[in-house]
């Protein structure tokens, strides 16, 4: 029988870490970490996400301000707001939700955040910081597993990892954050031949392509630790992941529930982020 990976636990865990340093932190500095949202449009699954954020930053007792701008925003409008939080000393991370509508530019909005404010660490800077393995920011879905993945005591290092996909976002940065700890890596995506054959030599499968129940059984080494990021909405509305849980369960040491795995572990490392940035801030 498989452990199930339980990322609500594990969330709840850390998110009580968070909100005691969050506390410490207040009485050393003076201060509460700061986050801002900004959120144009009326995107309703981005406004659910933005709704997610503000929550968790009250829970743990963080400053935080959505500014919720009209579809119509043009880019001087959003630019100016970015520039004023950068400006703003009670602001340690600024979150642009995406995706901006089509007229907005979002490489240049984001290129726009000062890098020590950028929690979701999509910034060039960040990403290179990444790269090198000298980082402040971990991005927050990558960095949701290798919490979910230590925190249960799995050990990476010397382990194949394959990761399928390679999105800036989640496949990139999490075959960079297993390299960092030392597993051997494999990124696997849609042009990757003989994909099953590659994927059976994972010790360890993070799995993100946005696909439901695209990972079966026999793509699977017996005993593997699966990881599964796929968020996708059945027609009956349900949520489920990338990996066909029923198939797969049976035959791996390991496995994460879609829900209740990955997904409740970005948010909560945008608050150690959100954490990291104030501590860093004051530390000038
Ligand atoms: P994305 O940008 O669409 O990237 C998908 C990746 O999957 C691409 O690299 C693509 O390859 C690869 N792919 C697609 N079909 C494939 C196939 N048949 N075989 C092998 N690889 C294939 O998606 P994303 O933003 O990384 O997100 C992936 C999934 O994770 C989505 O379900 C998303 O909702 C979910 N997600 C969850 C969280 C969370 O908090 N839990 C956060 C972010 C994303 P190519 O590059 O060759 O096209």
């Amino acid at each position: 029988m498989a452990m199930r990976i339980d990322g609500k636990l594990i969330s709840a865990q850390i998110r009580e870490e968070i909100r005691e340093e969050c506390a410490a932190f207040e009485k050393e500095a003076g201060i509460l970490p700061g986050l801002a949202v900004i959120i144009v449009g009326e995107n309703p699954a981005s406004q659910v996400y933005v709704r997610n954020k503000k929550k968790a930053c009250e829970e743990v007792g963080f400053y935080s301000v959505v500014y919720e701008l009209p579809e119509m925003t043009s880019q001087a409008e959003l630019t100016a707001l970015v520039d004023e939080l950068n400006r703003d000393e009670k602001i340690h991370g600024i979150l642009v939700q995406l995706p901006l509508p089509k007229h907005l530019d979002e490489t240049d909005v984001l290129l726009r955040i000062n890098p020590k404010k950028d929690v979701d660490a999509f910034h060039p800077y960040n990403v290179g910081k990444i790269m090198i393995g000298d980082y402040n920011f971990l991005p927050c879905t990558p960095a949701g597993v290798m919490a979910l993945l230590t925190r249960t005591g799995v050990e990476i290092a010397g382990k194949n990892c394959v990761v399928i996909g390679r999105s800036n976002i989640v496949g990139k940065p999490m075959a960079m954050l297993l390299l960092h700890a030392n597993g051997t890596v494999t990124i696997c995506h849609s042009r990757t031949k003989n994909l099953a054959e590659v994927t059976r030599e994972a010790d360890i499968l993070v799995v993100a392509i946005g696909k439901a129940d695209f990972v079966t059984a026999d793509m699977v080494k017996p005993g593997a630790v699966v990881i599964d990021v796929g968020m996708n909405r059945r027609a009956d509305g349900k949520l489920t992941g990338d990996v066909d849980f029923a198939s797969v369960e049976p035959v791996v040491s390991a496995i994460t529930p879609v829900p209740g795995g990955v997904g409740p572990m970005t948010i909560t490392m945008l608050l150690k982020n959100t954490l990291t940035a104030a501590r860093d801030a004051v530390k000038k």
